[in-house]
């Protein structure tokens, strides 16, 4: 399988990739800055049995989607998985004190840049014949965040209302893309260990909230690797338009 996995260079959607390399699956390394990471992403998946390339774009621009897309086809052909995973927070404070640049650069990032990847996705996964319909083996899976079902008052509720938005997309997009037999799903992250906390400001927040969980610690990039991998596998051929919280139970 063929999968391109948007902000690979670390957290998520690293782990996700040496995951889906321990499967023998190749892979499309995203990211926006960080060449260096996204490198070692590529010798990690390479070193779980895996192939895999790095390639830089920008999720927020339609004319680097595009690249992408182009760029991850020629290297390894048609793709059979796309996961929208790149995002970005920002310093925590009240709706009240955003600057408008701050709100654009999260939606434009955590919304445009995710709905543009999955039209991207939408528009080159080919219709399926009946018989392969059955089996589903094309599917888009969208990092949402438990943030979309609590609003994250006086820290996020722009992100919040961002993975209100990938949630809607989940159930809208399954319908339309099931007759073509593609499945679409969601994953709710709660509380991950990921560097995604540096940028909210608040660094003893993953331990402070993640030992408030019914499990009493903050999940690992890899627990959520898990969820992501099955919703993308043969296994999960039935199941579409769905929503799964990694959340330990928050
Ligand atoms: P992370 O560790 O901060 O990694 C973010 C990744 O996204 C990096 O690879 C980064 O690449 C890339 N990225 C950022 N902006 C980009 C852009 N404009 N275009 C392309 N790539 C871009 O984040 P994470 O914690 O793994 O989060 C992954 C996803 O899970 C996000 O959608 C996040 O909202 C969601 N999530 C995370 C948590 C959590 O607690 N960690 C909880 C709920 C949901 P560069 O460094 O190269 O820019």
């Amino acid at each position: 399988m063929n999968i391109l996995i948007t902000g690979a260079s670390r957290g998520i959607g690293r782990a996700t990739a040496i995951l889906a390399g321990a499967r023998g699956w190749n892979v499309g390394v995203n990211y926006a800055n960080d060449a260096t990471a996204a490198e070692a992403t590529v010798q990690a998946v390479q070193q779980a049995g895996g192939q895999a390339i790095a390639i830089q774009a920008d999720v927020s621009q339609e004319a680097d989607v595009l690249a992408l897309f182009d760029a991850m086809e020629k290297h390894f052909g048609s793709i059979q998985g796309v996961v929208v995973n790149a995002g970005i927070n920002a310093t925590s404070m009240p709706l009240a004190e955003m600057a408008v640049e701050r709100l654009r650069k999260v939606f434009d990032t955590n919304v445009l840049g995710a709905y543009i990847c999955a039209r991207e996705a939408a528009r080159r996964f080919p219709a399926s014949s009946s018989s392969e319909r059955k089996s589903s083996s094309t599917s888009i899976v969208l990092l949402s965040s438990a943030a979309a079902r609590l609003g994250s008052p006086n820290e996020c509720v722009d992100y919040a209302g961002c993975k209100g938005a990938i949630d809607t997309l989940a159930i809208g997009l399954a319908k339309e893309l099931g007759p073509k037999g593609v499945r679409v799903n969601a994953v709710r992250p709660g509380i991950i260990n990921t560097e995604i906390h540096a940028s909210v400001g608040d660094p003893e927040r993953l331990e402070r909230i993640g030992n408030q969980t019914p499990l009493g610690r903050p999940g690992s990039a890899e627990e959520v690797a898990e969820a992501i991998v099955w919703l993308l596998s043969p296994q999960a051929s039935y199941v579409t338009g769905t929503n799964i919280d990694v959340t330990g139970g928050r």
